[in-house]
């Protein structure tokens, strides 16, 4: 019987500040031989989200923590090269949840067949999946943008970015994002069709940029990078504004607890909302994303960029991209 071999990248230690090679290591391990009920996987393409900085930490969160000398976990698209389940045949594509490995046996617990059809298959990993669902659940539950007025998104180019900026358009509200390289604001502007973006890496002064291309205000901000945006944003938002919290990313890398908001006190002469949210919380309403979306991608109306590495010893460096911007839109692995 030949061994079936597949390769995984587990923790080796836990990131202190940035993360770096030294923190991930690649394994060998052989595949069992798959029994009666299980399946085998060959995983596609993986994602790598920055959420996954915070299971590296040992702390109590919404999602256990990373074990080291285990395995990492996440989003990961694949296809059924063997089958001895009712449920799955050979050449089904699943979305999973073990991604950061080539291979895996399973029972088919936790595994979703999905219809490529729409979109590619790793779309599923972002605008037909999760950060498409973040995008859509936290810009319209909990933004709740009305048509002519303004939505300023921060990492307004990534994969949740992208598509809060454009469903708001589809919404008729003016839009303002801000990225971190020009290349990407030009995208912004010429394809995502936003009214105004900005690189915040080389404008001298973000509270004023923010201002001046927000001339009526900010009503709905969507947070997903913290620190001086989001003072920015508390400076310019308009009384009963709305800030959506979805992601502090200039934060998760940060080795001793950060400084501000300085102006919080906005909160309360401007009556803003400020709501957190993990977007699980909308899974139930998932057929609605999927019928919004569909339709929206099929009229031309939605558009996605997506930064692709080749190989499962690139997964590492792919996550690490994520705090340095050098993933253009969704940040994936082809496996
Ligand atoms: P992105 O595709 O947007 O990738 C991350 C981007 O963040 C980078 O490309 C970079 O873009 C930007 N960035 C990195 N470091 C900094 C920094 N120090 N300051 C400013 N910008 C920075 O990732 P996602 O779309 O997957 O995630 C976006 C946010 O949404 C994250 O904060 C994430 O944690 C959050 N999130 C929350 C969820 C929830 O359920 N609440 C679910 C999914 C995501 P640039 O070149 O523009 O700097």
């Amino acid at each position: 019987m030949r061994k079936r071999i597949s390769r995984e990248i587990r923790l080796k230690s836990r990131p202190d500040g940035i993360p770096t090679q030294h923190n991930f290591e690649i394994a060998e391990v052989t595949l069992p031989e798959t029994a009666e009920n299980e399946l085998l996987v060959k995983n596609l393409y993986m994602s790598v989200d920055p959420y996954m900085r915070g299971r590296m930490m040992d702390r109590k969160s919404y999602v256990p923590p990373f074990q080291i000398g285990q395995p990492l976990e996440g989003g990961s698209v694949g296809e059924v090269v063997e089958s001895k389940n009712d449920k799955f045949k050979p050449g089904d594509i699943v979305l999973n949840m073990l991604g950061w490995r080539e291979y895996f046996v399973s029972n088919g617990k936790g595994l979703t067949r999905i219809n490529p059809g729409e979109g590619p298959v790793q779309a599923y990993l972002g605008t037909l999946g999760m950060p498409g669902m973040t995008a859509y659940f936290g810009l319209l539950e909990i933004g709740k943008p009305n048509e002519g007025e303004t939505v300023f998104v921060s990492a307004a180019s990534g994969a949740v970015g992208s598509i809060v900026s454009q469903i708001a358009k589809i919404k008729g509200c003016r839009v303002v994002g801000s990225a971190g390289s020009d290349e990407k604001v030009a995208w912004l502007k010429e394809v995502a069709g936003v009214d105004e973006a900005f690189n915040y890496k080389t404008v001298n002064n973000l509270f004023k940029t923010v201002g001046e291309l927000c001339p009526n205000g900010i009503d709905v901000y969507y947070e997903n990078v913290g620190g001086q945006h989001l003072e920015a944003a508390l400076e310019h938002m308009n009384t009963y504004g709305r800030l959506v919290m979805c992601g502090m990313i200039s934060q998760y890398n940060a080795t001793r607890p950060p400084v501000g908001p300085t102006n919080l006190g906005h909160m309360i002469s401007k009556q803003l909302k400020m709501e957190g949210f993990i977007v699980a919380r909308f899974s139930n309403k998932m057929a609605q994303f999927q019928t919004d979306m569909g339709k929206w991608i099929a009229e031309g109306r939605i558009k996605w960029k997506e930064t692709v590495l080749e190989g499962i010893d690139k997964a590492p460096e792919a996550f690490m991209g994520l705090f340095r911007g050098d993933n253009f839109g969704k940040m994936v692995v082809k496996l």
